[in-house]
């Protein structure tokens, strides 16, 4: 009989189809960059997990990788004699195994019982949790471990870092005992179920569909939809379509075209027609008017930011955006365009000096154009609340900003957007000779987020936080150059040489 581990019963219980494939075909998965950075963000909170468990390292540790399965099966076995918290115990019963994140002794008169915690990187329980839960009561008790209670922990969102490694606070527990402990019955018919989906000689015929992405992406999506029809203008590209896009796949039905044009809405309208048509919609007077109140000099501002699951920097909050470096084009009145830039690399937070410098720069009149004002203005907000003394300035600086991304979006469209007005789009489309897959190493806000931090690490030569800083700065200047452009277009410019 095969023994499932936890994780593969929950992928038996996102689709059989992705169980089966990951016993038979394990070869064709293709984790994202996403699922890779949960992993990542996973093992961070584990460590640190430890830490908060066990402040004294009494503990014991099981590495599976060092010991293999049966050694920490027996270590834990062992281990689980002795009155000491432990970590990564593993279980193997009723068909199933498991490791446990934290296990710690509890005395309940004479007897020895276990608390069991899983740890999470989200900031709540979900739903799959719960069933994560579940499988790990199941498996421990079956192994026949005195188990009391079982809990999830998860990340605080609102607690704040105060420095000096401590992170008392950053784990919440929810207590999920009952709950778990009654859902053995449950977890014996997925364990039933696996063995069927196993034994079987081809996979499941399971379409695609919403469960592809919920609760994971599953990283087989490529390969279960290689023969799929690929549409030439795929239904997909309609904005804000999602589930209506899926209902037409679920009938065979990917193409633009096939969607009536009583089904959508205005903008969804657009799109369809101008993609079709392959016609770019300008409304060249509605763009000049939206920005004629705002004369010249002009600010052109752009943010990178990064989040960790556990804050590094005294005083800020887990998966809080941490600004670390803007761009910023200056329009004088003369039609002269200037720029300056910040970025940190130091390792240090860079919270106070990117403030400075970003008060310094924005002068004190003139609208301070962004791409999506809401990221921009709460990093803004942000900071303002946490140094007072900077705070009117910064919040003077909020209050001139002016967004280009919905005058883009009223105003433009053109077929290779593909239904998106994110800037990497609207840019090549509006100034073709800007591209942003020209530019060296760091292409995207994810790549320059990867890219920080590995010039933050300790262990980076200085000559690679050099190529990184070069990198950042080039990425980070095309994207205010890039609205410096299109505003000229949306405001009919063209007599400036920018
Ligand atoms: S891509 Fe979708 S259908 Fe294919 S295995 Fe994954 S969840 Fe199942």
């Amino acid at each position: 009989m095969r023994i499932f581990s936890k994780s593969k019963l929950l992928a038996l219980r996102q689709c059989p189809k992705r169980l089966w494939l990951e016993i038979h075909r394990p070869n064709l998965r293709e984790d994202s960059a996403a699922t890779e950075a949960s992993f990542q963000a996973g093992n961070q909170v584990g460590e640190i997990a430890r830490q908060i468990y066990d402040p004294h390292k009494l503990g014991a540790l099981i590495d599976v990788n060092a010991d293999g399965f049966t050694g920490a099966l027996e270590r834990s076995a062992e281990l689980l004699k002795l009155d000491q918290p432990i970590f990564e115990a593993g279980f193997s019963a009723g068909g199933a195994l498991a490791f446990a994140d934290v296990m710690l002794p509890e005395q309940i008169g004479d007897q020895q019982v276990w608390h069991m915690v899983e740890v999470k990187s989200s900031t709540s329980v979900k739903d799959y949790h719960r069933d994560d839960v579940a499988v790990q009561a199941y498996v421990a008790q079956s192994a026949g471990v005195a188990l009391q209670s079982i809990a999830l922990a998860h990340i605080d969102s609102s607690w704040t870092y105060p420095g000096n490694g401590d992170y008392r606070g950053l784990l919440k527990e929810s207590d999920l005992t009952e709950e778990a402990f009654s859902r053995t019955e449950e977890v014996q018919a997925w364990v039933a179920q696996a063995q069927q989906t196993a034994a079987l000689p081809a996979e499941p015929a399971i379409e695609t569909g919403l469960h592809c992405d919920t609760p994971y992406a599953c990283g087989f999506y490529d390969y279960c939809t290689r023969n799929q029809p690929k549409a030439q203008y795929p239904i997909h590209w309609l904005p804000r379509f999602g589930a209506a896009a899926q209902a037409f796949a679920d009938q065979g039905v990917f193409e633009l075209a096939q969607v009536a044009d009583d089904l959508l809405n205005p903008k969804q309208l657009l799109v369809k027609t101008h993609t079709l048509a392959n016609t770019v919609y300008f409304d060249a007077e509605g763009a000049a008017a939206d920005l004629a109140p705002y004369p010249l000099p002009a600010y052109f501002l752009d943010f990178e930011t990064i989040n960790f699951a556990v804050p590094i920097w005294k005083g800020t909050r887990p998966y809080q955006q941490n600004v670390f470096q803007f761009s910023l084009h200056t329009l004088a009145e003369s039609g002269h365009l200037a720029h300056c830039e910040f970025l940190d690399v130091s390792g240090e937070d860079p919270a106070m000096p990117f403030a400075q410098a970003l008060i310094a720069g924005c002068g004190t009149r003139g609208p301070v154009y962004v791409y999506n004002a809401g990221f921009e203005g709460s990093r803004i907000r942000e900071l303002a609340a946490r140094y007072p003394e900077l705070s009117a300035a910064l919040l003077a600086i909020h209050d001139r900003m002016v967004d280009l991304l919905p005058i883009a979006r009223d105003r433009y469209y053109h077929p290779s957007q593909q239904g998106s007005w994110s800037i990497k789009k609207v840019l090549p489309a509006v100034v073709p000779e800007l591209r942003y897959d020209r530019l060296d190493g760091v292409q995207d806000g994810g790549m320059a987020m990867e890219a920080f931090q590995e010039a933050i690490h300790p262990s980076t030569l200085l000559e690679r936080k050099a190529q990184i800083k070069k990198q950042l700065l080039a990425y980070c200047k095309l994207d205010t150059y890039a609205m410096v452009r299109l505003w000229q277009v949306f405001a009919g410019r063209a007599d400036l040489k920018l």
